[in-house]
């Protein structure tokens, strides 16, 4: 019996976790896979509750959890997910961008991930005012760039794909610290002799995700430049509504959608689950995995392909150019699964 912790978080977050509270129900009831989900309070609402983002109460329970699941928090979330991914050591950011069939994208035959460190960079909120400036430390180190270089050539080894790994950062202009990162997957690449190895300025993998998406496999990079190009790869394919993504630690892991909370459109029954039901399949491999358990393996695919086939028959949400509302695609799931 696994215990899920799930943060049902703001915005558009409770929608998408009824989405996937009914989803789970239904594979716990139907396929058989045993779990129990624990709800628990994290970000704007629970701080103008209680006066904190992320509660002792949250913190413990997630600890005596299996895995966490986390819907997105809104202007709380560098005091929820950013402080959840350094407690708990969750360092490697997976964030995959998949063709789907049927969707308005620029191509229809990417299959990328984005392996971003998750612990150092821009975000370690080390910032102050000196006179009339604001100073941000940018902090990089080759331990922690080693262990994400090692996951991505890892993540490579294991994909069914190009088996090539970009590593992706400023090294012309952030001499020092993107020195590190560089230097550090460069030393890495070189005990995965049947991985191909390159580098790339972020800039130029900016434009590259446009103009030649298909020639990606996996993207290592530092904190804050694998949140913007991820943001930048879900649209290659489709949008926001279909990204999912991983926060990995040796230990334990987090999955939650790769977009925020979204607040235009909270509360009107339109969001897309689709991010947070993939994410919930990344759980289920990653819990097959550490558990050696076929089972959460068979139910993540079929979760996987019940959406792919709903999605290519034209059942979708108004994100991706259907007509489905929140409740109705979660439905048309359950039917399904
Ligand atoms: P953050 O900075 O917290 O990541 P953001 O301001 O970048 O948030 P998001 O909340 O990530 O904005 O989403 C950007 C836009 O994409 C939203 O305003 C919304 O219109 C759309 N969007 C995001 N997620 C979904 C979803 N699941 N379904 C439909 N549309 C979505």
């Amino acid at each position: 019996m696994y215990k899920i912790s799930l943060i049902t978080g703001d915005g558009i977050g409770p929608e998408l976790s009824e989405s996937a509270v009914s989803v789970l129900n239904t594979i716990h009831d139907k396929l058989d896979l045993k779990f129990e989900i624990n709800q628990l309070q994290a970000g704007d609402l629970t701080l103008k509750e209680t006066g904190h983002a992320l509660p002792t109460e949250t913190i413990n329970a997630i600890k005596q959890s299996d895995v966490c699941l986390k819907a997105p928090v809104g202007e709380s979330a560098a005091d929820v997910i950013v402080v959840l991914r350094r407690m708990l050591d969750l360092y490697a950011n997976i964030r995959p961008a998949k063709s789907y069939p049927n969707m308005s994208a620029l191509r229809d035959d990417i299959d990328m991930v984005i392996v971003r460190e998750n612990t150092e960079d821009l975000y370690t909120g080390k910032e102050f005012s000196l006179g009339d400036s604001a100073v941000a430390l940018r902090i990089i180190s080759e331990k922690a760039s080693k262990r994400i270089a090692k996951y991505a050539f890892e993540t490579a080894k294991q994909r069914d794909s190009m088996k090539k790994v970009t590593c992706v950062h400023k090294s012309n202009v952030m001499r020092v610290t993107d020195g590190v990162f560089a230097k550090a997957c460069s030393d890495i690449s070189k005990e995965y002799p049947d991985i191909s190895f390159e580098q790339m300025y972020v800039d130029a993998c900016a434009m590259n995700l446009i103009r030649q998406p298909h020639q990606f496999d996996v993207i290592v990079t530092t904190n804050l430049f694998g949140d913007i190009l991820s943001d930048e790869s879900s649209q290659v394919v489709g949008g926001l509504g279909m990204a999912p993504a991983a926060n990995i630690g040796d230990e334990f892991a987090l999955f939650e959608p790769v977009h925020g909370a979204a607040f235009d459109i909270a509360g009107q029954n339109i969001a897309n689950p689709s991010s947070f039901l993939l994410s919930i399949k990344m759980m289920f491999d990653w819990l097959g995995k550490k558990n050696n358990d076929t089972k959460c393996f068979e139910v993540g695919e079929k979760l996987e392909a019940v959406i792919f086939d709903l999605v290519k028959n034209g059942i979708k949400t108004k994100d991706i150019g259907g007509d489905k509302t929140t409740t109705g695609f979660t439905k048309e799931i359950t039917d399904k699964l």
